[in-house]
């Protein structure tokens, strides 16, 4: 990725082809598949590069088997076959789960019901993958499951990803084929003859702004798209969803698969599975009324949710709210078309609007971050010189491993940058010290939290969000980034009040 100053002359002096408002996964997606087409492309975000939903998601890549259950047949099928795409072009970045769905005595869902939704969800995706295991079977997979009643569980495969990370691989292949990408940039529509033309970007991080000119502006702002839709005179569309997650440490809650069931008050779907070397619990549905000025974060009301959860399916477990690590929330990009109907059964389609020359592509999922980037790109063709929509592998094909998924063409270079004790891992977490440094030299890195919660994820993955190794996080923050003690003091101060406010238990 170019250095901020680079990125800022490059924004400020060329016309673009496309201009790409939002760095979630939609945006770095689209800046992507415009770039490697040879479309002049940039794209700012207002904040951190994925610190929208983007980081905040459960990190499944999958079909979504509830999606199914609501009749969103052609959702599901596109999402199992990205699925499969994903596990074939990004592994060590995209890799496979096994999902348990324990039957017990007078539960639901019952065994044929299951079995029926599977085996459609397999032929979606075009290979049989599931199978039924019998009670002790089951325990052997999930030895910590409540075996009382236990008739045996449906296990299928989905897959799961770091998807701040997965953000981070696409923007930096957007990038090398000369994408120009800045973060901590907001923007506004500049509009002439009532006509989107470009947008006035300001760089919060540099104190600058100036007016980009580009064919066509894509808005890719997710949950908050209805923020620059108002700038076009566009009325409201969106409905706020917010969902939230808890991690425990894996000693705690030890899963070597994930586990899929009902919450015992509401029915609705929740899971728990290992993730990064700790265990992720999740996740709530709710209409979020909080605004979007602040962050988004847990409620007291979604901790006793999930934990009751985790109790009612794993009783001897004995969790308490003493054992969560981290927690986080994030906001839904849910289009408004039922109000009335329930959180979870607003469909997750994705949606491309046209309002006086700006288009607005949210709604969808993770998963579907290819084919909601090839819509986008599609509706803005007839402003562009070229546009081949044929989709393309999603990233050059190599070796599994983690630092490969990571980092693709420049895992070698990850390993080569690490000084002594660098190729260990920061603590319990599977993160090498090497990819701190190297994020820091050359991801846009520009706060403490970008390093510690999106660019890594030690932050949610350590009880203290890793403040027992700010010696030797300060120490490569002066060497990369030049930060001083002031500087290294004033962004500590900002990192612990983020986590604290929204990170940690309410
Ligand atoms: C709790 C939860 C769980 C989920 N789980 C899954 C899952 O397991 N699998 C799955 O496939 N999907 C999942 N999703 C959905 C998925 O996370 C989202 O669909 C996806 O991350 C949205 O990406 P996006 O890029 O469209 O939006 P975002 O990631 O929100 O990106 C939009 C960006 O636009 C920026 N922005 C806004 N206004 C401006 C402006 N004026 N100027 C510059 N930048 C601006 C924001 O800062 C933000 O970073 C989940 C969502 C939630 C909330």
């Amino acid at each position: 990725m170019r250095a901020r100053a680079t990125a800022w002359r490059r924004l400020t002096a060329e016309p673009f082809d496309v201009l790409v408002i939002g760095g979630g996964v939609t945006g770095a997606a689209i800046a992507y598949e415009a770039a490697r087409r040879g479309l002049r492309c940039a794209l700012v975000e207002r904040g951190d590069f994925a610190s929208g939903t983007s980081s905040r998601s459960s990190k499944l890549v999958h079909g979504g088997l509830r999606y199914l259950k609501e009749g969103h047949i052609a959702l599901t099928r596109e999402s199992v076959r990205e699925r499969e795409a994903l596990l074939r072009d990004a592994p060590g970045l995209v890799d496979p789960i096994e999902f348990v769905m324990p039957h017990y005595r007078g539960r639901k869902p019952g065994r044929a019901t299951l079995a029926a939704g599977l085996a459609i969800y397999d032929a979606l995706g075009g290979s049989w993958q599931h199978r039924y295991s019998r009670a002790g079977d089951t325990l052997a997979l999930v030895p910590v499951l409540d075996d009382r009643a236990l008739l045996g569980a449906h296990v299928y495969r989905d897959a799961t990803t770091d998807d701040a990370r997965l953000v981070l691989r696409l923007l930096t292949a957007a990038s090398t084929a000369g994408a120009t990408v800045l973060n901590y940039a907001n923007a506004a529509p500049a509009l002439e003859s009532g006509d989107v033309v470009g947008a006035y970007v300001t760089d919060i991080a540099g104190g600058r702004s100036a007016e980009v000119r580009a064919r066509a502006v894509i808005s890719a702002t997710g949950a908050f798209a209805d923020g620059l839709r108002e700038c076009v005179g566009a009325a409201p569309r969106l409905r706020p969803l917010r969902g939230s997650h808890v991690l425990f440490p894996a000693w705690r809650a030890p899963l070597a698969v994930a586990v899929a069931f009902e919450h015992p008050s509401d029915g609705r779907p929740v899971f728990a599975y290992p993730w990064q070397g700790a265990t992720l619990a999740g996740t709530t549905d709710l209409d979020h009324d909080a605004g979007f000025e602040k962050e988004p974060s847990i409620a007291p009301g979604e901790v006793a949710y999930l934990l009751d959860a985790m109790r009612y399916q794993f009783p001897s477990l004995g969790l308490t709210a003493g054992d969560v690590v981290s927690t986080y929330a994030g906001i839904r990009p849910v289009v408004d078309n039922a109000h009335a109907r329930a959180p979870s059964r607003v469909s997750r389609d994705h949606v491309v609007w046209h309002e006086r020359g700006l288009i607005t592509i949210t709604g969808g999922k993770l998963t579907t971050f290819r084919p909601m980037a090839l819509d986008a790109l599609r509706a803005a063709a007839p402003r562009l010189p070229s546009f081949d929509a044929a989709p393309r592998p999603i990233f050059v094909r190599r070796p599994g491993g983690r630092l490969s998924g990571r980092y693709g063409e420049n895992a070698a270079a990850v390993a080569a940058i690490a000084k002594d004790g660098e190729l260990e891992t920061i603590g319990t977490t599977p993160f090498l010290w090497a990819e701190l440094r190297w994020a820091a030299r050359n991801e846009g890195v520009v706060h403490l939290d970008d390093l510690l919660l999106r660019r890594t994820r030690a932050g949610l993955l350590l009880h203290d969000g890793a403040t027992q190794h700010f010696d030797r996080i300060a120490a490569i923050c002066r060497d990369e980034l030049q930060w001083d003690a002031h500087v290294w003091e004033s962004e500590r101060g900002r990192y612990e009040t983020i986590r604290r406010e929204h990170y940690s238990l309410p």
